[in-house]
Parts: C-alpha cells; sequence; structure tokens
C-alpha cells in the first residue's frame, strides 16, 4: 500500500533553489497533517547535496543515481523518478512548481497513469482526505482539487505558497543512494533558457522595491534605486514599466512575470491589479505607497502610506539610511 510523501528537491550547478525548500515545508506540513512519513529525493550522486536536505526534519534522502542525470533532460529526470517512486511507493510526491518540473513532470505522471496536480497554492487535510487549492481564471478563483483514484497523488507547489523558512530542521535523516537505470536520452541539452538563468533571481531576493506606473518615467527609477540600495533590496516592476524597457523582463512580477514572496516587499505606485498581486500577496510583509487611497494594493498592504511617492520615497530613502547608520 503506498504510504508517505516523497519530495523533489531540485538542484542546478550544485545548490538548491528557494522552492525546493518551499517543497520540503510543504511536504512536512502534509506529512504531518496525514500522519506520514517524509522523505525527499535528490536525482545526483553529490553527497553534500543529499546532506543538506537530510539536514531538514525529514526521514531519509534518497540520492538517485546514474550519470545522465549529470545534465537536466525530460527523458533521464523522467526515467530516474520513475523508478524511485516505484521503489520508495509514495502516497504523494510533492515538487515545487519550477520550468525544470512542468517539463518533466507530466512525463513521469502519465507513466502512472496520473495527472499532475500543479501550481497549487495550498493543501489542507480533513478526514484524510487531501484537498489542494489552485488558482484559476489569473488568480480570481480558488479551485480545489481532490485526487481520484489511486496513489501515488503528483502535486507542484507554487512559488511562495509555503515560506523556505517553514521547512523543520532537523538532522538525522538517513541518506541512501539508489542507482538506477535510465534510458535513451533523446535530447541534447543546450543551456537554460533566460528565466532559469536570469540576470536576477528575484524568488531569492529577501526585500524588493517594486515600482508601477505611478513612476511616470524611466529617469525617476534611480529615485527607487535609492530606496532599494538603502534596503539592501531588489528592484522590480509591474508590467508596464517592463513593457515599456524600462526595467529588464526579468524584473517584473505577476502572472505573467516572477513570483515572489520576500520578507519585505514595498509596492510604489502600483495599483494592485489582481495579475500584479498573484505574484506577490504571499510577501511576510507588504508597505504600499499610492496617491489614491482607493487602490486595490491597500487590500492587501500591511502598511500603506497614501501619498505622493515623489515625496514620500525620499523621505523614507533618507530614514532608513539614518536608521541604518
Ligand atoms: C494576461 C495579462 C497578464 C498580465 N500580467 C501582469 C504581470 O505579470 N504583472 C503585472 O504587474 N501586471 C500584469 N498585467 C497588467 C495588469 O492588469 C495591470 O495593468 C498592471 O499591473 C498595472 O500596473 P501598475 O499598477 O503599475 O499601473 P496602474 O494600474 O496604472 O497603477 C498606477 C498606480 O500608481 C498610482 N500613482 C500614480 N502617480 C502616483 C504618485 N505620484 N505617487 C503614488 N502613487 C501614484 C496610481 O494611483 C495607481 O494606483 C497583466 C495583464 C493581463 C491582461
Amino acid at each position: 500500500m503506498p504510504n508517505g510523501i516523497l519530495i523533489f528537491a531540485e538542484h542546478r550547478d550544485g545548490s538548491f533553489n528557494k522552492a525546493s525548500f518551499e517543497a520540503v515545508a510543504a511536504g512536512q506540513q502534509l506529512g504531518a497533517a496525514m500522519g506520514q512519513p517524509v522523505s525527499a529525493v535528490v536525482l545526483s550522486a553529490d553527497a553534500t547535496l543529499a546532506g543538506e536536505i537530510a539536514g531538514y526534519k525529514i526521514e531519509k534522502v534518497v540520492s538517485v543515481e546514474n550519470a545522465k542525470l549529470d545534465e537536466y533532460t525530460p527523458d533521464a529526470y523522467a526515467d530516474a523518478m520513475e523508478r524511485a517512486v516505484r521503489a520508495l511507493d509514495p502516497a504523494f510526491v510533492v515538487m515545487p512548481h519550477t520550468y525544470l518540473v512542468r517539463d518533466f513532470a507530466p512525463k513521469l505522471a502519465a507513466r502512472f497513469r496520473k495527472d499532475v496536480i500543479s501550481d497549487c497554492v495550498r493543501a489542507s487535510v480533513e478526514g484524510g482526505t487531501v484537498t489542494f487549492s489552485r488558482r484559476i481564471f489569473l488568480g480570481k478563483i480558488d479551485a480545489d482539487v481532490v485526487a481520484a483514484g489511486e496513489p501515488p497523488v503528483f502535486a507542484t507547489f507554487q512559488s511562495g505558497a509555503y515560506r523556505a523558512e517553514q521547512a523543520e530542521k532537523g538532522g538525522g535523516a538517513a541518506v541512501e543512494s539508489m542507482p538506477v537505470e535510465v534510458g535513451d536520452v533523446r535530447m541534447k541539452p543546450e543551456a537554460p533558457f533566460q528565466e532559469v538563468k536570469a540576470a536576477v533571481d528575484l524568488s531569492k531576493a529577501e526585500i524588493i522595491v517594486a515600482v508601477g506606473r505611478g513612476i511616470k518615467g524611466q529617469e525617476h527609477l534611480a529615485l527607487a534605486q535609492k530606496l532599494a540600495d538603502a534596503l539592501g533590496a531588489e528592484l522590480a516592476a509591474s508590467r508596464p514599466i517592463c513593457d515599456a524597457g524600462w526595467l529588464p523582463i526579468d524584473r517584473q512580477i505577476g502572472s505573467s512575470g516572477q513570483t515572489v514572496a520576500p520578507k519585505l516587499y514595498v509596492a510604489l505606485g502600483i495599483s494592485g491589479a489582481i495579475q500584479h498581486l498573484v505574484g506577490m500577496k504571499n510577501s511576510g510583509t507588504i508597505v504600499a505607497v499610492n496617491k489614491d487611497p482607493e487602490a486595490p494594493i491597500f487590500d492587501i498592504a500591511d502598511y500603506g502610506i497614501v501619498g505622493d511617492l515623489f515625496e514620500v520615497v525620499p523621505v523614507l530613502t533618507e530614514e532608513i539610511k539614518k536608521l541604518k547608520g
């Protein structure tokens, strides 16, 4: 009988991405709610990688090993994961909703004649039944999904749905290696495409200062940049700013940009359209500066300043500089 939660931890160039630790948090919470053991799988023979995941409160980490896994290909990953899932027989396979997972997970699930319940923002457990919630219609509606049929259930979680800091440390997880057979790899990988190798990975930023159309012109971005520098923050933007070419596309937050969950998100002159909110509403603390007191961004802001950003931001920057000495 399938049992337990199996977390897929994604690594590239010798390190895990933040979304993998969020998947650890999701897997741990699901395991606790279901009363089922939690383990993780790392597709690499690198003992350091497995050791890092073993530092979390989980039962075991399985290093799935084959030289064909050195470079990512959907063929090799699907083969290796299929073998790991068949051997470990989990009830749930929990994965981060990254580009890489989106690429191979449907192929993997299809081998079990399963769907992937993708891009979930929550998993709640009642009476032993797990309900996965996913945002649909550009985040306007949450759909609750319950998997039909036999396990395993394959689910991916949206970046920011769980916080990486919520992943409980523990240590003492057993590390096992599992050499696997991998069939023919039919594709030759090229360099990862731009989003993965973006100049800035905003999902890793602890503080983000984001600008919207209220900034009026590219020449005023320096104002926001000074605030970002004072806070040690990354600069980001709403879509119109990137569409105008004032900032590169990899700094766009929202449904067609990056999804982020920094500790602090400062929104300057951003109205709070749903397509922007879906990309940042899981941030720890949200501060909004907007001259319109009715702007929807204030519905989700923890702190709001109703005012002209051209007056507010310089004062804010100076005060922060003073605080930091
Ligand atoms: C399919 C689709 C996908 C989309 N994807 C995204 C996405 O990924 N990310 C995204 O952001 N948007 C996205 N959008 C666009 C989205 O609908 C909004 O149009 C956009 O988010 C608005 O950006 P904004 O808040 O900067 O501009 P506006 O909505 O124009 O808001 C500007 C705000 O600035 C305030 N303001 C003006 N002057 C000042 C001042 N001096 N001081 C303080 N405040 C001031 C105004 O009160 C206003 O609230 C998408 C839309 C579609 C249809």
